[in-house]
C-alpha cells in the first residue's frame, strides 16, 4: 500500500470532515457522500461515532475533544 497517498487524501479530506461532523453534531441531517444514506451520532463510553448506514463513512471522534 502507498501510505504517502493515503496521508493526502486523509489531509484534503480533513477540512470536509471537520465541516461534516460540525453539521452532524448541530443536529442537522446530512446525508453520505458515497451512499447518500443518512449519517448519525452514536455515543460510546469514551468515543463518538459518526457513520453512515453502510459505515463507508465511520469517523471516531475522541469524547475529550467535545467537552
Ligand atoms: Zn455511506
Amino acid at each position: 500500500m502507498d501510505f504517502s497517498a493515503l496521508n493526502k487524501s486523509a489531509a484534503n479530506s480533513f477540512n470536509q470532515q471537520k465541516s461534516l461532523i460540525k453539521k452532524v453534531l448541530a443536529g442537522k441531517k446530512v446525508k453520505c457522500n458515497n451512499c447518500n444514506t443518512l449519517i448519525s451520532v452514536h455515543t460510546g463510553a469514551d468515543s463518538v461515532m459518526i457513520k453512515c448506514e453502510k459505515d463507508c463513512t465511520d469517523i471516531k471522534l475522541d469524547a475529550e475533544l467535545l467537552k
